[in-house]
Order: structure tokens, then sequence, then C-alpha cells
């Protein structure tokens, strides 16, 4: 029987596929069609539950169990008119996937008449049967149960499958005790306690500011390959990378994808799964070619973090589904390709008020230009202060790969200003001195508002190689995985941001008592703040070696690997942080840190056993096989009487074919032995460490590239698994 990656190439070239006529300037008439949203919610809801619903939405107030049962009873109304049949409470556990459990509108009374109902408990509350659910120990020495709760923040949406509809609650997971098992709710406690912290800050300016919310555009990365090709790579089936795979001749070399033509058939998946993403109202924008060969990125409007969160766990749904409709499969993996570059989620992150001001975007007046420099150095300075848990918040072993790979932001964490904040930020640093008085703060606040209206978004230098860069009116976060769930970088980076503007409040209110006029008690504090962090400043080439060691002189932490990186999580620092904000208590942090660990050990063992098999069943039997027709050939030369001359190159192939075969399998044993011991070890820290120093460093790329060299070798119709040039180049 052919094997599966020939049957794969007979078809790849065939498959038919159709694109869909463009929505031309016709996005709004589909977009948010399967959304509860402000218009729907108007029509379906009495003026009280609508109230009640936005305050909630606004306020974060409670929402009233009557009010709930008419709330629920409106959504139901409208989704039973777009033939929807069953709901779910929706949630994304820490497994990385999002979650679900259908159940029907349907039910039987007991007069054993059938109605259709949805009351207010069912959209409120739920118990999905949590106990498959990773918890880092907290179910297992509390209660055994966990709940879903409502997050009436973002919107109830419709998923369609086929024909088939549900509606969608948003929700927060939580143990029965009350701690978080999810991603949402720990993010929106951040968001909570930011608003609260941002707006006493932007109050020094503006009194009318009464909310802060933090926006997120996500830029999302991801290779697309044909669905037979991947298929026949147990790997990327399982691990979704692959484990080996020779160097195809052509690679990113030429940079004739990125922005090149979308190929058609990629291009008729783009236009399906834009479509099936603005019914759920993600707001997408952009679509291109990214710079390896088979990867592409999208990128939506900037929305609310809260939402903006959701939108990105949906649309890697979305996109994974309406894949298969094209027999295509999407990877998300981090650095499904070796020699070439990984995926990212750039997390382009700012802060704006409820009047409407965007406080990373630079003024329009010396005044709020103040502002805007106030929140600029507060960043600067969280980041400075909390490094190691935003690190840490990006770090997972499908990461691993591509953080320091010189494609994409070191693990090096610094912040990129450009050359004119930079500036900005030195004036400040030299003309504030004790001798700073009220004619002082007059004239520097003038001249740097002359400087910074020059860095109008244009002019900030497009750094690609920081970790974190401003660029113009927003920072970007671009050590983000492609595969993560963004709520892991955006607590963190919402909660230091939180805490460090508290503290500054404090500061320059002390400062205040003391006598300080107002505008220079925050210039001095602002001063102080700058020198305080100016090490996390990186203008440079964050890929180059130099940084590295420029990193370490200044101090900065240089961590590679994830178990190590996890350590953060749970310093005494960290533990300060995250229950004074009421992100995290103790016993969450630890869980956290616990599934974490976990989860590296789970994810380093699938690879390691996916390579030891296919090492073993795929790799050695293709060149045991190759090995066998070269022998019988030169026998058949030795057998007419030629001479050595006449069959030196076949020999000379497979005795190296021998030696790669050897390498290759004694590094199996060898890592299979090291998998033993580590998997004795009870402690999950030292465990993921074992995984990372004694399995994953010293095995998986040794046989690889021994696997590669037989790759190269061996005659390319035994070979079993699709190659790279296949995988990236045909579709
Ligand atoms: P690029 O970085 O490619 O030049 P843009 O600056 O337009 O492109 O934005 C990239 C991403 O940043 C988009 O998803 C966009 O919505 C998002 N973005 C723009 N402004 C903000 C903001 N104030 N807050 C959060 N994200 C933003
Ligand atoms: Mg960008």
């Amino acid at each position: 029987m052919q094997s599966l990656r020939f049957q794969a190439l007979e078809k790849v070239t065939g498959v038919d596929f159709k694109v869909k006529p463009e929505l031309n300037g016709k996005i709004t008439d589909v977009f948010g069609s399967n959304v509860f949203n402000g218009k729907v919610m108007r029509e379906h809801l009495s003026d009280e539950a609508y109230k009640s619903l936005m305050n909630s939405i606004k306020g974060g107030n409670k929402i009233e169990r009557k009010m709930a049962d008419q709330i629920a009873s409106g959504l139901k109304a409208w989704a039973m008119k777009k033939g929807v049949t069953h709901y779910t409470h929706w949630f994304q556990p820490l497994t990385g996937t999002t979650a679900e459990k259908h159940d029907s509108f349907f039910t039987i009374k007991s007069d054993g008449s059938s109605i259709e109902t949805f009351d207010g408990d069912a959209l409120v509350q739920q118990e999905p049967d949590a106990s498959s659910f990773p918890n880092g120990g907290i179910r297992a020495t509390f209660e055994a149960r966990g709940y879903t709760a409502w997050d009436p923040s973002s919107p109830a949406f419709i998923i369609e499958q086929g024909t088939g509809k549900t509606l969608c609650i948003p929700t927060i997971f939580v143990a029965y005790t009350g701690e978080s098992l999810d991603y949402k709710a720990p993010l929106l406690k951040a968001l909570s306690a930011l608003d609260k912290a941002a707006v006493d800050v932007c109050n020094y300016f503006d009194k009318n500011v009464t909310k802060v919310t933090a926006t997120l555009g996500w830029e999302q990365e991801y290779f697309m390959i044909d669905e037979g090709l991947a298929n026949a790579r147990p790997d990327l089936v399982l691990a979704g990378r692959t484990v080996v795979g020779h160097a195809p001749a052509k690679g990113q070399q030429l940079e004739d994808h990125y922005f090149g033509a979308i190929p058609e058939r990629v291009y008729a998946f783009m236009r399906d799964f834009e479509e099936e993403s603005y019914k759920l109202g993600i707001p997408l924008r952009t679509r291109h070619n990214e710079v390896a060969p088979a990867q592409f990125e999208c990128a939506p409007i900037f929305e609310e973090v809260n939402i903006a969160v959701d939108h990105n766990s949906l649309l890697m749904d979305v996109m994974s589904k309406v894949a298969k409709r094209h027999k295509l499969k999407v990877l998300l993996h981090e650095k499904p390709f070796a020699g070439i570059n990984g995926s990212g989620k750039h997390n382009n992150w700012s802060l704006a008020t409820d009047t409407g001001v965007n406080l990373l975007a630079p003024g329009k007046t010396p005044k709020t230009n103040l502002m805007f420099l106030t929140f600029f150095v507060n960043t600067i300075k969280a980041v400075h202060d909390y490094s190691d848990l935003m690190r840490a918040s990006i770090a997972s072993p499908s990461n691993d790969f591509r953080l320091g790979a010189n494609e994409a932001p070191p693990a090096i964490i610094s912040v990129f200003t450009g050359k004119y904040l930079y500036e900005v930020l030195q004036e400040v640093k030299s003309r504030v001195n004790n001798k700073f008085d009220e004619q002082d703060e007059a004239i520097l606040k003038l001249d740097l508002h002359r400087h910074i209206p020059e860095l109008l978004l244009d002019n900030t230098d497009r750094n690609r190689t920081s970790p974190f860069a401003f660029t113009g009116n927003k920072f970007e976060f671009r050590a983000v995985g492609s595969s993560a769930n963004c709520a892991s970088a955006m607590t963190v980076m919402n909660t230091i941001m939180a805490k460090t503007l508290a503290d500054f409040k404090k500061e320059v209110d002390s400062l205040i008592e003391k006598g300080e006029k107002k505008e220079i008690a925050i210039m001095q504090t602002l001063r102080k703040y700058i020198v305080d962090s100016e090490k996390i400043l990186f203008e440079g080439d964050g890929y180059s070696e130099d940084w590295a060691k420029e990193a370490e002189k200044r101090g900065l932490p240089n961590v590679k690997t994830t178990p190590k990186a996890l350590d953060a999580m749970v310093t005494p620092k960290a533990t300060k942080l995250f229950t004074e904000t009421g992100v995290y208590n103790e016993k969450e942090l630890h869980a956290r840190h616990e599934i974490l660990l976990e989860d590296y050990v789970k994810k380093v063992q699938i690879e390691a056993r996916v390579i030891g098999d296919l090492a073993t069943n795929h790799v050695l039997p293709a060149a045991i096989k190759y090995q066998n027709e070269l022998l019988a050939n030169i026998r058949g030369l030795k057998e007419v009487g030629l001479k050595e001359g006449a069959y030196k190159a076949q020999l000379q192939i497979a005795t190296k074919i021998s030696e790669h075969i050897n390498v290759i399998s004694e590094n199996v044993q060898a890592m299979i032995e090291a998998r033993k011991v580590a998997n004795k070890l009870e402690d999950s820290r030292q465990k993921a460490i074992d995984y990372c120093e004694k399995i994953k460093e010293p095995y998986f790329d040794v046989i690889r590239y021994h696997s590669d060299k037989l790759e190269f070798l061996v005659d390319d119709k035994i070979w079993g698994l699709p190659k790279y040039r296949e995988l990236l180049f045909l579709r």
C-alpha cells in the first residue's frame, strides 16, 4: 500500500475550492449578526432589563435575579428566532482551548408536555463536570466542584456548526470555594484594579474621567498547510510541530512570500473564516502573507481587552473549524518548522478613558502631554519592576522555541521608546532637580510639548526586535506566542500597571501633602521613575549577541526556558503584587504555577514520545530498507566481477546510514531512560526542569540532526513522512 505521504501528495493539487464572493463594502451587513449586542438587546429587553444589563457592563453592578430571568428570556427569544436549539456556557479553562457543554432549551414539563425554556438560573450559573480541567490541586484538596458564572461584560453569541446553532454565554470558571480556574476571572480582576488606579491618576489632570479601560489589538500569525499532508505527519497531529524534517532547498531566503499575493486556496479559506468572524462580531481588519512560506497573519481593530481576549480565543477556534472545510490545517504553534520564522501574537495595548482619550497617545496641549508622559513613564516603570512576570506571562514550551531564536524578540524583556521619546525622558531627567520650581516646570512642559508632537505615528522607528515597543499611540508586546491565550499576558500587564499607578499616586500625594504643587510633585516623581527604570530601555538590535551581553551587565534577566521563567510567579514580590491588587490570592497563584509546570512536563513528554516513535517506526525502517537496497546492489555488482571502485559510493552511503542509525537508536534509548528518571520526581518544578535539561536539551536536537541526515540520504520514494518542501509549498 502507498504511504500516507504519497496518497496525500496525489490529492493535494486536486482539492476543489471556491472563493466566496467578497462582501464588497458590505461587511456591515453581516457584522455582529450572531451577537447579542446593543441593538438587539434594545429590541429584546424591557427598558428595565436593558438598563440593568448596561449598568452591569459599564459599572460592574450585580444583576438581580428577576432581571436575569428577563434577560434570559430576551436572549432565548432572539436566539430561537435565529434557529438556535441549544445553549452553552462558554469558558476558557487553563487547557489552552475553549470549553462548552451544550444543553438544549427543550425540556419536558411534569404534565408530559414539552417546552423550550431558558431562565435566569441557566444564564447566570452552570456546573460543568469540572473534574477533568486543570486545577493545580485546588479542587483536590478543597471542594471537588467548579461552576461557570456569566460575564455580562462580554456579549453572548451564536456559533454555527453545519446547520446546528448554539447560543454561547461567555462565563468565568471558578471553584466552589471561589478560586479562579480559568483565564478570564483573574483578567477581569486585573482590569478592575487597573480601572481604579488609572482613574485616580487621570483625575490629577481631568476630573471628568470616571472609567479607564485597557485596549488590546492582537495580531495573529499562523501557518496554513494541506490537511492531507499534515495528517501524514504524526508530529504535526500530536504535537502541532514538526520534530524532524530536512530543510528544503528553498526556505524564506528569497523573501518572496511576505506581502506577496495570497495563494488562491488560502485566500478562499480567509474569506470564509473572515465572514464567520464578522458574524461573531470579531472586527478583522487586515490579512496578509508573513515572512515564512505558508505563514500568514490577520489582525482586528482593537477592542476592550476583555472582549478582545474572547474574540481571539473564538477566532482560533473558528480558524481551525473553517480550515477543515477547505481541507487545510491551521498551525498555531509558535515554531511548527525549524529553520524558518515562527509565529507570534503581538499584543498592542493601550488605555482609554470614558472621555475618549487614548492615554498613551501624545496630547494636543502641554497639559494633556503631561498626562500622556505620566502614563508612558508609569508603563516603563511597571515593565521594569516586573519584567520577570512579563517573561513568565509568555512562557510556554512552544514559545521557548521562538523567543531569542534570532527572528523573534529575545527572552530578555526591554522597552523600546523610539528616539524622540527617549530624548524627552532624558530632558525630564536632566532638568528636574531639587531647585525645580513652578517656572521651570512651565518651561519644561512647553519644551516637551514642542518635542512630542513631532512624534506623530510615522515618526516612531519600527524596531522589530524589541519585545515591548512603543509604536506611537500604544505599546506592542511582541513576545506573546501565537498559540497563547492573550489573557495570560494581559492579566500581568494590567496588574503591574494598576500597582505602579497606585504607588505613583501615593508618592505624588505624599509630596503634595508636604506642600509641593501638584504638577511639580508629578514631575519629581516621574523623574524618579525614569532614573529607577532606565536600565530596561533599549533602542538597539534586540536579536544581537551584544545585547545579550549588555543586558547581563545591566542585570536584566535572560531566562530562556519556561520552567525557570515561571519561578517569577511565586516570588514574595509577585505574591504581594497579586494579593494587593486582588487578582490572585496565594493559593490561586501557587495552583496556577503548578498547572503551568504540569503543562510543560506533559507537552515535552508528548514530544519526546513522538520523537521516539517517529525515529523508531518511520525513520529507521526507511533507512534500513534503503540500506538493504544498496547492499543488494553492491552484492550484485560484486557478483558480476566489478571492482570496489564500481560500488564505492554505495558502500559509503551504506556506512553513513549505519552511523546515523546507531546514533539515533542510542539516543532514543537514552532518552527513554531519562524520562523514567524524571517521571519518578514528585516536585513539579524539578520535574519540569529535568524534562527541559535532561530530556529536551540533550536529545531532541541530536536525534533530529541524524534523522534529517538520513532523510537527505534515503531514496525519496521510501521516505514516508511528507517533506518540508511539500508541507510548505504545496497547497
Ligand atoms: P501596525 O502596527 O501594523 O502599523 P496599527 O498601528 O494600525 O498597525 O495597529 C496594529 C494593531 O494595533 C491593530 O490590531 C490595531 O487595532 C491595534 N491598535 C491600534 N491602536 C490601538 C490602541 N489604542 N490600543 C490597542 N490596540 C491598538
Ligand atoms: Mg504591529
